[in-house]
């Protein structure tokens, strides 16, 4: 199988990259990488081999493969793919980006929870197959199990989304901030009998000032936070938010809408998005039933104890990040009633966010052709 791969060095390209060679999956694969910026240049090394970058833009060379992968945007994808299509060309396209998720014709990809769907999207001849929003996947990899068993009449989710979803250079900037936040703090933070009135006004100081690297996120997002991420919508939500719904829904190919709402959030975490759910059930379900049907549901999502030290041990980012592991904890009945649950999980977003589901989508279709 020929197989292009475009926008393999940016952040998603890169863990993509990663992953594929942690699963040998370039063995025997005809892999040809292209590049918007360095056509000619050298591509990236696999199995001691490098070749030379391709136009991403040569609408020939991007034919002459079966499957074309990109992660390069919205832009590309929106430049390219219809350009692709007039010529004639049949091949799959697998994308991360945005630009094509709610076209008819494309199926959104999530194969530990919609396998069916893939399925039959390529039983009816479907050739676009796109990964879908990195906080929708995440809730969707950990509430799967209450999903498969028509369990859920509705899900309100408020995210603590991470640097990452924004791209590396934010990620970069949240870091920066962190370093110029230490810097201003001085001898406040290095005196241990300073006080802790005089290490406030200092860093809100560094925080309110226009020395803060901010260009990337335009705001403070370290000791800070940003309730607000993507553009607006006309309802009030911002599209982060409406995704959530619309995508979760498209993903399960769900006859009757199940409702998903909430507050997406911005938070100084690198690379894993967390979530708190608030789910109402379709009805009254033991909390042991509910812990093992999510627990069933694919290999990658486990229960945490609702305890403190196995919470703060492993339901956070920072020992979620690097993994897949999908871990739900802080499971209980709320005040509200016996259908009424919360939970939470977290998720590194990079991987079921972002890469892993088009590294196995082009493993599904090796399987195929
Ligand atoms: P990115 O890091 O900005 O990379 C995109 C492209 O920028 C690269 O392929 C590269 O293309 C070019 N580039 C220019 N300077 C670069 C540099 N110094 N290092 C690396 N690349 C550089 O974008 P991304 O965050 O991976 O996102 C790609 C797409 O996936 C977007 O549509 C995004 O919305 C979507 N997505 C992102 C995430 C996420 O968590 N970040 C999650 C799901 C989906 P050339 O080699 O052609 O120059």
């Amino acid at each position: 199988m020929k197989v292009g791969f475009i926008g393999w060095r940016g952040m998603v390209g890169s863990v993509l990259m990663e992953r594929m060679r942690a699963e040998n999956d370039f063995e025997g694969l005809d892999a040809r990488f292209f590049s918007t910026s360095q056509v000619g240049g050298a591509g990236p090394e696999i199995g001691g081999a490098q070749t030379e970058l391709l136009d991403a833009r040569d609408v020939s060379a991007l034919r002459a493969c079966d499957a074309l992968v990109s992660c390069q945007g919205g832009a590309y994808t929106k430049e390219i793919y219809p350009a692709l299509r007039e010529a004639g060309w049949t091949g799959y396209w697998i994308d991360a980006a945005s630009a094509l998720r709610m076209e008819s014709d494309a199926v959104l990809i999530l194969d530990p929870v919609n396998r069916a769907v893939i399925q039959r999207g390529l039983d009816e001849g479907q050739k676009t197959f796109i990964g879908p929003n990195c906080t929708t996947s995440l809730m969707l990899m950990a509430l799967s199990g209450l999903y498969a068993e028509g369990l859920i009449e509705w899900v309100s989710t408020m995210t603590y989304q991470a640097a990452s979803g924004a791209g590396a250079k934010h990620m970069r900037e949240l870091v920066a901030q962190m370093g110029a936040l230490a810097g201003a703090a001085g001898d406040a933070l290095r005196d241990p009998a300073a006080s802790a009135l005089d290490l406030d006004r200092r860093v809100t100081q560094a925080l309110r000032s226009d020395d803060l690297p901010s260009s990337e996120f335009g705001f403070p997002l370290a000791a800070s936070l940003l309730p607000w991420i993507d553009s607006a919508m006309p309802e009030g939500q911002t599209r982060e938010e409406w995704k959530a719904h619309v995508e979760s829904n498209k993903i399960l190919a769900t006859s009757e809408p199940i409702p998903v709402d909430g507050q997406c959030v911005r938070v100084g975490a690198m690379r894993c998005h967390a979530q708190a759910f608030t789910i109402k059930l379709r009805r009254d379900v033991p909390l042991s039933d509910v812990e093992s049907t999510l627990a069933g549901a694919h290999p990658w999502v486990r229960i945490v104890e609702n305890d403190k030290e196995s919470t703060l041990r492993g339901l956070t980012p920072a020992a979620i990040t690097g993994s897949l592991d999908v871990p739900v904890g802080r499971l209980r009945k709320m005040n509200m009633g016996g259908e009424y649950l919360t939970a939470f999980s977290v998720g590194d977003q990079l991987l079921w966010g972002a890469a892993e589901p088009l590294r196995r989508m082009v493993a599904i279709l090796r399987e195929r052709l």
